[in-house]
């Protein structure tokens, strides 16, 4: 891939591969998010998901948020390249440990608050938080990746709410199920707590293999 040396895939993803790359020229390693054309035009959707992650992930830098550092397109592939996160998932950590001390659980989730409150600060909401997709780096720093799901500013209806239903059953909040409008940043703040629970407890707060029971179990009204 041009000035990039690609190498073993890191994860498999909606969309595509995400692959280990080096830069030629800088010895410098990266992660490529390959995503094929085809398959983003022919999925309801997707195209819109792809343009959303590179338009957000543009607009934000943070220690906490992984970096996009270059996008490029061939005829057939899309290719995102990032910051490469060498740690692992935030999940697999935790799946390791069963669960984490409560020293650990707290520097980790100052630093998730940190990233996410960053991203609100520059109006964008993630959406899609959960262990999954947050990554861990060697120094065991987090950083925080899959922005398909973001919403910005222009996605607030007139009435100031976000009003499209989008997260994983497990970590969504009870406001985005009841379909009125939600804040973005308040049901972010949802997830990041569904997180914490994970954390130190090492299981999730809200299940049921009946998603109507799951649902009524996070929104208790
Ligand atoms: P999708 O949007 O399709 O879920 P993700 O962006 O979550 O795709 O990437 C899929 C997987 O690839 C992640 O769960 C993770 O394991 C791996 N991955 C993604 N980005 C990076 C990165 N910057 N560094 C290392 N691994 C990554
Ligand atoms: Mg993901």
């Amino acid at each position: 891939m041009g000035a990039y040396e690609l190498g073993r895939t890191l994860g498999e993803g909606n969309f595509g591969k995400v692959k280990q790359a080096r830069n030629r020229a800088t010895g410098e390693h990266f992660a490529v998010k390959i995503l094929d054309r085809g398959r983003v035009l022919s999925l309801r959707g997707a195209d819109d998901q792809v343009r959303r992650e590179i338009a957000t992930l543009t607009m934000l830098a943070h220690p906490n948020v992984v970096r996009l550092h270059e996008v490029a397109a061939s005829k057939t592939k899309i290719y995102m390249v990032l910051e490469f996160v060498n740690g692992g998932e935030l999940f697999d950590r935790i799946a390791i440990k069963r669960k984490l001390s409560e020293r650990e659980g707290r520097r980790l989730f100052q630093q998730l608050i940190d990233g996410v409150s960053y991203c609100h600060g520059k109006g964008v909401y993630h959406r899609d938080l959960k262990p999954e997709n947050v990554l861990i780096d060697r120094k065991g720093n987090i950083k925080i990746s899959d922005f398909g799901l973001s919403a910005l500013p222009q996605h607030l209806g007139n009435d100031g709410l976000l009003h499209t239903t989008c997260g994983s059953p497990n970590y969504i909040a009870p406001e985005v199920l009841q379909n009125r409008g939600y804040d973005g940043s308040l049901s972010d703040i949802w997830s990041c707590g569904v997180i914490l629970y994970i954390m130190l407890v090492g299981h999730l707060p809200f299940v049921d293999r009946n998603m109507v029971v799951l649902y009524q179990k996070v929104d208790l009204r």
